[in-house]
């Protein structure tokens, strides 16, 4: 039976990386028009490659939570995908087999000419002058606000197969990552877990809510679904 599960900045939280929608909408400290557009890293690539050199060390230094682990516990009984909005590795250092990065990753490069060229980074930095194959600057490689989404279709056909859908720590205000919650099969059963879960999901009635952290609500959601499956 399938599980796909879709996941946002609020399942790393409590490892230590801040989410995005704080109080002051600003992503440690930036205005996201200002680290996470092409425009911002056209006008200004060093800050741009900073922001980022900061969020890959912060995390590299981060380890998976008990969230992140009990979604590997998961796999014992259950076909599971991992739909991530994360820019961050833990799921698959918790152990996911199976993870799509919609919004890229930040453990790697790619070129900012040809976003097919896609590189490792060695150690916690891109530097201004490190170059792709064909000699145009190295970026991280993330998907910007305004830049397409590669990964949608794939993404999009994995929620056509789930018998079951959860939702982890996502505000659903990012699109078009966001409408993938409409694509399962008509029954499919859908749970958000997330400390606003009430109050963002105020518009679908067939959500089931789990208003919690990720590190008490998935593994209690984790083991009640393991416990009904033989
Ligand atoms: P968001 O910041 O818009 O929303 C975060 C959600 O997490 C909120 O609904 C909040 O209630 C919830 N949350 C907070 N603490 C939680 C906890 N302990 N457990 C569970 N949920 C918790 O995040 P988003 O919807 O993922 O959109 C942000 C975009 O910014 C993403 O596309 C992503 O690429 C990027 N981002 C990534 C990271 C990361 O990779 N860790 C961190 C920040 C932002």
């Amino acid at each position: 039976m399938k599980v796909v599960v879709f996941t946002g900045a609020g399942i790393s939280a409590e490892s230590g990386l801040k989410t995005f929608r704080g109080e002051d909408g600003l992503w440690e400290g930036y205005k996201v028009e200002d680290v996470a557009t092409p425009e911002a890293w056209r006008k200004d690539p060093e800050l741009v490659q900073h922001f980022y050199n900061i969020r890959r060390k912060a995390v590299l230094d981060a380890q998976p939570n008990a969230a992140h682990q009990a979604l590997v516990k998961l796999e014992s009984k259950f076909q599971v995908t991992i739909i991530t909005q994360n820019i961050d590795d833990l799921h698959e250092r918790a152990g996911s087999k199976h993870v799509i990065h919609l919004h890229g990753i930040i453990t790697k490069a790619q070129s900012s000419l040809d976003p097919s060229l896609i590189y490792d980074i060695q150690g916690t930095e891109i530097k201004m002058g490190d170059r792709c194959a064909r000699g145009s600057q190295l970026r991280p490689h993330v998907v910007w606000f305004g830049e397409p989404v590669p990964m949608m279709q794939t993404a999009i056909d994995e929620c056509r197969k789930a018998y079951i859908l959860l939702i982890v720590g996502t505000s659903l205000q990012v699109y078009p990552a966001a409408g993938l919650i409409n694509f399962p099969p008509h029954y499919a059963q859908k749970i958000l877990i997330d400390p606003e879960a009430q109050q963002l999901n105020r518009v679908d009635s067939e959500i089931q809510s789990v208003a919690a952290k990720a590190s008490i609500g998935v593994p209690k959601v984790v083991d009640q679904l393991l416990s009904v499956v033989k």
